[in-house]
């Protein structure tokens, strides 16, 4: 098994990337504007000519699209779907994006599509270690969104084994039968799988099992920290979406790989208004790169993905990848400000997930943001789980996490100090979380203050 799935492409020096880059952006752009109804009149409104469009750089140049932007494009708001850009022939599936709020964006995927995507994962599992050998549970669900279904289609081009659960809740003979090499979740569904293996008296780190994937959702080193050290394997990041992002760790931890030829990435600071360079912190703007000749069923140009992240490295990384490499993305929806300073649940996972705190907790957490008692005040109310909540020293596990909490957060550590901003940190039993009573995804942090 080779080191690199497309060696060609992942390995290829700057000057080469960036003139392959260039000439996908000069077709996508083309492709955009003969092709779909939305951006034709994009450019026409914006007073641009697709033909100056040349390089990446001229990316910047161009007005940011929302997924606002795309719900008012599709019906029933336009009487068709503004962004499909390909005739319904070519059009392979339909996907939907499970919004925060309102009708869910549709995506159309040509064949073409998800070759592309499937591309993508098949790069990011290579460089994970993962060969013919590898069997591995897929726990992400098989639906509207696309990953469990992308990372299968990937495991047909590396000649890996799928076992397709699209759940975490599989039966702990499926590890003893078919010992599989790996598992696809989130940190939570890993952690609730290691808790009841155990409790079904399997030993989770003399299993078969020799990394895990991660995805769906940002989660704090120290998390990933804890769930390796429950296994007693390796766990590594993607970051996919049906919009087609799709980065994967590769086995130096080093950052994102960015698939750099089929998706090119931006950040941006709504705040500014601005593109904002290498190492400074902002919201990831895609754009498809489409090779020439290729179809896209939804194409998209700076995108704004609503994920929070920065660029850590343009170099070849010690694994040989030449493509640029991102800090873990976080979601912009997960970010709150408080008395200050801004706040995300994974700043919130991280103090809870100390390791010294470990030996009382499960890892499962919740946070609310609430009015304090004086006013303009705030109190952060954490509520834990924890086995035996009245041996468990509470103090010690809030010390821990007030500790890291409030580090790098200056305002917060002032207020903290003067008493305008508390932690209130409450143990509970597992299973007695607000968030367990909720349907849909799980709200770690929510704000509910009044104002
Ligand atoms: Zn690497």
């Amino acid at each position: 098994m080779s080191k690199y799935h497309t060696p060609g492409i992942e390995t290829m020096d700057r000057d080469g990337l960036d003139s392959l880059i260039d000439e996908r952006v000069r077709y996508t752009v083309r492709y955009a504007n003969e092709r779909s109804v939305f951006y034709r009149h994009w450019f026409e409104t914006n007073g641009i000519n697709p033909d100056d469009i040349r390089v990446h750089e001229d990316l910047l140049q161009l007005p940011i699209v929302s997924g606002r932007t795309i719900r008012e494009h599709q019906p029933p708001n336009t009487p068709d779907f503004q962004f499909l850009s390909t005739g319904w022939e070519d059009v392979f599936t339909i996907q939907e994006t499970s919004g925060t709020s309102g009708t869910p964006k549709s995506f159309f995927l040509t064949w073409d599509d998800w070759k592309r995507y499937a591309e993508k994962y098949a790069r990011s599992f290579v460089s994970q270690g993962f060969g013919p050998e590898d069997r591995v549970v897929v726990c992400a669900s098989y639906g509207l969104n696309v990953g469990a279904n992308t990372m299968t289609l990937a495991a047909q081009k590396l000649g890996m084994t799928i076992i397709p659960f699209g759940r975490c809740d599989f039966a702990s003979r499926v590890i003893t039968a078919y010992r599989p090499t790996a598992i696809v979740g989130s940190v939570f569904k890993l952690l609730r799988l290691a808790e009841r293996l155990e409790q079904e008296g399997i030993r989770i780190k003399e299993t078969s099992i020799l990394r895990l994937i991660v995805g769906g959702e940002s989660f704090s080193d120290e998390s990933r920290a804890y769930l390796s050290g429950r296994w007693g394997c390796p766990v590594y990041n993607t970051y996919g979406s049906t919009e087609g992002t799709m980065c994967g760790e590769c086995t130096e931890l080093a950052g994102l790989h960015v698939p750099e030829d089929l998706v090119h990435l931006d950040i941006y600071d709504p705040q500014m208004k601005a593109f904002v360079s290498d190492g400074n912190c902002g919201r990831a703007v895609l754009t498809t790169l489409l090779p020439e000749g290729s179809k896209a069923g939804t194409l998209l140009l700076n995108y704004d993905t609503e994920d929070t992240t920065a660029v850590l490295s343009r170099e070849r990384c010690a694994c040989g990848r030449t493509h640029m490499r991102i800090f873990n993305p976080q979601r912009e929806a997960e970010t709150f400000w408080i008395l200050g300073d801004s706040v995300n649940r994974v700043d919130v996972e991280a103090g809870v997930f100390q390791p010294e705190n470990m030996q009382f907790l499960n890892g499962e957490y919740e946070a609310f943001i609430c009015d304090g008692g004086s006013p303009g005040g705030v109190v952060m109310r954490v509520n834990a789980e924890c086995t035996d909540p009245e041996t468990a020293d509470r103090r010690l596990i809030e010390d821990r996490f007030v500790g890291h909490f409030l580090k790098n957060k200056k305002n917060l550590v002032q207020h903290y100090g003067d008493r305008s901003f508390s932690v209130l940190f409450n143990l509970v039993r597992p299973g007695e979380l607000e968030l367990h009573k909720l349907r849909g995804r799980p709200k770690r942090l929510a704000d509910r203050r009044s104002v």
